[in-house]
């Protein structure tokens, strides 16, 4: 499939029979691109490929782009014509198209699919892109002063040269200056005295030149480590950086620096935050030091802004982009340097559609362009550090936290037996009232959003489930209503028991919101705050709720999504509830996402002057987990995990991808996958393993059932070969029609 498609897109003309057939990629779940002849009276060349072109698809007409041409295949089928050609020019540069490429090959994705996620809307439904810029007039250089003297005094095109005495003028700026100015601009034209120029969009005002501190001899470091590999430095090209620092050593400082000095060299950053919504505190601080250049990207863009952005960089224009996962796919044709924040993050990892690691595709990127790659974390991914340590990423380390801020001291405490209020043992309520009456904040965190993750029955001990998911549905109480927190699915809240009648429906456990209630209570003079899904659907919300608090004591309850982003100088203490939750999952990921949690969240205490204290609510103090993290910190754990992960032949010593597949009854996800798997048969042997066919670790949800197989290699190659010939054929297994399925290529969730 993606064989032919990558030999097609490069034909040579010179070595093949003319072409007359376009190989068109549409945006389907169909592993082949279409064929179609050109429309009426156009010849093909291969200057064709990557123009997109306006084709019939059954009743439809789509807009493709074309990836390859050949010649017209023998006995051929008839072919119907496309419509129109959009593109004259290939509509991406070659760099991305070739990424792209790659792309479509290693998660043996649909290309059409994968040149989709790379357009904007409006250019996926055929309309120009626009060309950004303004145009501006000015004198030419050599301009000849006996014309300049024959020009009648007074007159517009008189007035017009004078204007353009030793400035540019653009067209908006006359427009509003010289009424009548383009009948005279065109007759100076004429004359050989004024030329009209394209140049970028806005004048952007010159970045800050420096932060107002010096960097530490470590950030300094860092700083000329990445500088010697940027286009321009005598050692300029392709590395990964892996800027491994303490949360607050000043990561972002590191990257301010360098990408100053990319904006003043003219050229075009992206610097991949996991989202962007909580962090607009981290935008604008980037726009304060680097000023107007800083554009952002994430989803909930508005199309014509996205647009402009798109075509801002694919013009080369100076530009830092800050952006989510997609914006690792964005034209960066005068690109310097890539920054990844908070590598470790999950939400680099596309979950839907084409599984794409943001991150992976980064390093993809860098090395097509050669480029340094920035990878910046407190708790890289142990995939990371497994290259790291194989001399693979050069390790640029921030010891200290910038600014003399100390590290917050970390304590377990011990709930075995202790009364509970509310889900808070006794010394963690007396350590939040000394907090808060020394005028400090406090963080309570806890990772379930709603009032309690589960409604029971107190007499029947009927618990409330999601008939489409088999899971508890988390009961809310603003508004009230039980909702499933798998497929979204929302009830009533019963009255009574619906089996037994009786009147004893009990919440069941604490989620954010009964924390916010029961700490109101506990503590009525100080706000209490909630951040989480629920509480932050308005723009800026988090914003807005996290200032109202940050100058004075008071409480924030929240999930993760405050593990991140947001400076909160006056935070001293931070309680985390629920730990024991996450010690017992069976994913072999979740140790390290528990361990990168606890380090971040920990880390948002003491940020400032005041030293941060962080209490670990567990009836587990003697699991390893926690007493190896808590010695010796995420650096331990995370060599202890590696050495593990190698023992049992798990990532990254292994390469895994997972094919899924979701159907109204189990038997018909059984029967396609064990289709798939004597597919797979005879090319597994001893370098591919494949798994049993096992229910999903959630086996039904949204009303679906599910279920998996894993194929696993100690060599990607290997496994690369074998999907190379196994996907094509999983389109056309008879039992495919009963079930939806994907493939994940270095799945992050098993
Ligand atoms: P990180 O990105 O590693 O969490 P930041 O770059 O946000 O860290 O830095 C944490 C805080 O320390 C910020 O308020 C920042 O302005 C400050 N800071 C960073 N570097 C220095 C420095 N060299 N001297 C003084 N303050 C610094
Ligand atoms: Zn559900």
């Amino acid at each position: 499939l993606h064989g032919s498609a990558a030999a097609a897109g490069l034909v040579e003309d010179g070595h093949s029979p003319a072409a007359t057939v376009l190989q068109v990629a549409l945006a389907l779940p169909l592993p082949s691109p279409f064929d179609y002849l050109p429309p009426a009276g156009q010849t093909i060349n291969r200057h064709w490929i990557g123009c997109r072109v306006e084709v019939p698809f059954g009743p439809r007409r789509l807009i493709g782009m074309v990836v390859g041409v050949s010649a017209r295949p023998p006995g051929d089928r008839r072919l119907r014509q496309a419509l129109r050609r959009i593109d004259q020019q290939p509509l991406l540069p070659d760099e991305l198209w070739h990424t792209l490429h790659w792309m479509a090959d290693y998660y043996h994705a649909p290309w059409g699919e994968v040149l989709a996620l790379a357009q904007p809307a409006g250019l996926r439904q055929g309309d120009t892109p626009e060309s950004p810029g303004r145009w501006v007039w000015r004198r030419c250089d050599n301009a000849d002063h006996h014309a300049v003297q024959r020009l009648r005094r007074g007159a517009l095109p008189e007035q017009l040269w004078q204007r353009l005495e030793a400035v540019e003028l653009d067209e908006d700026e006359l427009d509003t200056r010289l009424e009548g100015w383009r009948g005279a601009a065109r007759r100076l034209q004429a004359l050989g005295l004024v030329e009209r120029l394209r140049r970028a969009a806005s004048s952007l005002p010159p970045p800050q030149a420096s932060a107002g501190f010096t960097l530490n001899d470590e950030q300094q470091a860092a700083v000329d480590a990445v500088r010697a590999r940027l286009p321009g430095a005598a050692n300029a090209g392709f590395q990964t950086f892996l800027l491994d620092g303490i949360t607050g050593s000043g990561k972002t400082e590191v990257y301010l620096e360098l990408l100053a000095e990319v904006l003043a060299s003219g050229r075009q950053a992206v610097v991949l935050v996991p989202e962007i919504a909580l962090t607009p505190q981290t935008v604008r601080r980037f726009r304060r030091r680097l000023g107007e250049a800083v554009l952002v990207w994430h989803s909930g863009l508005a199309e014509g802004e996205r647009r402009k952005t798109w075509a801002r960089l694919a013009a080369a224009e100076p530009l830092v982009l800050v952006g989510t996962r997609s914006a690792v796919l964005l034209p960066l044709p005068g690109a310097a340097l890539i920054v990844i924040d908070e590598e470790h993050d999950g939400s680099y990892k596309q979950q839907d559609g084409v599984r794409y690691s943001a991150r992976d595709l980064a390093l993809v990127r860098a090395q097509a362009l050669g480029l340094p790659v920035l990878l910046g974390s407190a708790t890289p991914c142990l995939e990371t550090l497994a290259q790291a340590q194989r001399g693979r990423y050069q390790t640029l380390r921030l010891r200290t936290r910038a600014g003399g801020a100390r590290p917050p001291q970390v304590e377990v405490l011990d709930v075995r037996k202790q009364t509970l209020q509310e889900g808070l043992a006794a010394p963690a309520l007396a350590a939040i009232r000394r907090t808060l009456e020394g005028g400090g904040q406090v963080l309570v965190f806890r990772n379930r959003r709603g009032y309690a993750p589960a409604l029971l029955c107190h007499d029947c001990g009927f618990v409330a489930q999601c008939a489409r998911c088999d899971r508890p549905m988390t009961l809310h109480r603003a508004p009230p209503r039980l909702e499933c927190h798998h497929c979204g699915a929302q009830a009533r809240l019963p009255a009574a028991c619906p089996d037994c009648q009786g009147l004893a429906l009990q919440p069941q456990g604490i989620g954010t919101e009964r924390l916010q209630d029961s700490l109101t209570q506990m503590f009525p003079q100080y706000p209490v705050l909630r951040i989480d899904r629920d509480s932050t659907r308005g723009k800026d919300a988090v914003e807005r709720l996290l200032s109202e608090s940050a100058t004075r004591p008071s409480i924030l309850v929240g999930t993760q999504m405050l593990a991140k982003g947001h400076d909160l100088p006056l935070l001293q203490l931070v309680v985390v509830l629920g730990v024991d939750d996450g010690l017992h999952s069976i994913d072999f990921r979740a140790p390290e996402r528990l361990a990168q949690l606890l380090i971040q969240v920990a880390g948002r205490a003491g940020r400032a002057q005041r030293p941060g204290h962080v209490l670990l609510q567990t009836h587990h103090p003697q699991h390893p987990f926690l007493t190896g993290l808590l010695s010796g910190g995420y650096r331990q754990f995370a060599e202890q995990a590696l050495a593990e992960r190698q023992a049992l032949g798990l990532p990254p010593y292994a390469h895994l991808a997972l094919l899924r597949a979701e159907a109204q009854s189990p038997s018909a996800w059984r029967e396609f996958l064990q289709q798939a798997r004597d597919q797979a048969a005879a090319w597994l042997g001893q370098q591919v393993d494949a798994s049993a066919i096992l229910p999903a670790p959630m086996p039904k949800r949204a009303g679906y059932s599910r279920g998996q197989l894993l194929l696993s290699a100690a060599q990607r190659p290997a496994l690369q070969a074998l999907l190379k010939r196994w996907v094509p054929t999983l389109y056309d297994l008879p039992g495919v029609r009963k079930v939806r399925w994907s493939l994940d290529v270095d799945p992050s969730e098993l």
